[in-house]
């Protein structure tokens, strides 16, 4: 588990784990839709595309196959999704955008 101070608010702090956080947009929004927070995406060091490591732009600069890419980043994948920051194309090729 992370303490993370509030951004709006600095004597404030939430609690954040992979899954969960304590902070409001986890709590009343998050949580119902599946998604994750800032402070989540923050952990993962993958909230914008600029943040991405130089060694996942190279693997990813020709497409990778469906395989490939859950092979090398797992849960990563789901992220990158998730924020739009690649795009699955056919049937199974992933590209940055
Ligand atoms: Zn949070």
């Amino acid at each position: 588990m992370v303490t993370v101070q509030s951004d709006s608010n600095p004597n404030k702090f939430y609690y954040v784990t992979i899954s969960s956080c304590t902070c409001p947009d986890f709590v009343y929004r998050q949580a119902k839709i599946g998604g994750k927070c800032k402070h989540m995406l923050k952990l993962f060091g993958v909230m914008k595309p600029k943040r991405l490591s130089n060694e996942v732009i190279e693997f990813f600069k020709d497409g990778v196959s469906c395989h490939e890419a859950f092979e090398k980043y797992g849960v990563k994948l789901d992220i990158l999704l998730e924020h739009n920051l690649i795009v699955k194309v056919g049937v199974d090729k992933y590209y940055l955008l």
